[in-house]
């Protein structure tokens, strides 16, 4: 049987580990998806929850998707 807090704690200790190392590359940039690529923007937790892909704030995905579905015509 699978200890289930052990592999918890493994999976936390390598999410740290990515976490810390992204950090100390991306210090002055803004790379994470905590804020929107296009304005810079902190993207809300509650949107991050809800689409942890997302790396724009909902204003610039509304804008990039009205943009995206013009290019197509
Ligand atoms: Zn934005």
């Amino acid at each position: 049987m699978a200890d289930e807090a052990d592999v918890a704690s493994e999976i936390a200790d390598h999410w740290v580990s990515m976490r810390v190392g992204g950090l100390l590359q991306s210090v002055n940039t803004v790379s994470d998806n905590t804020h929107c690529e296009d304005c810079g923007d902190e993207i809300p937790a509650a949107r991050r929850k809800a689409a942890p892909w997302a790396t724009l704030c909902l204003t610039c995905q509304e804008i990039q998707e009205k943009a995206s579905m013009q290019y197509r015509r």
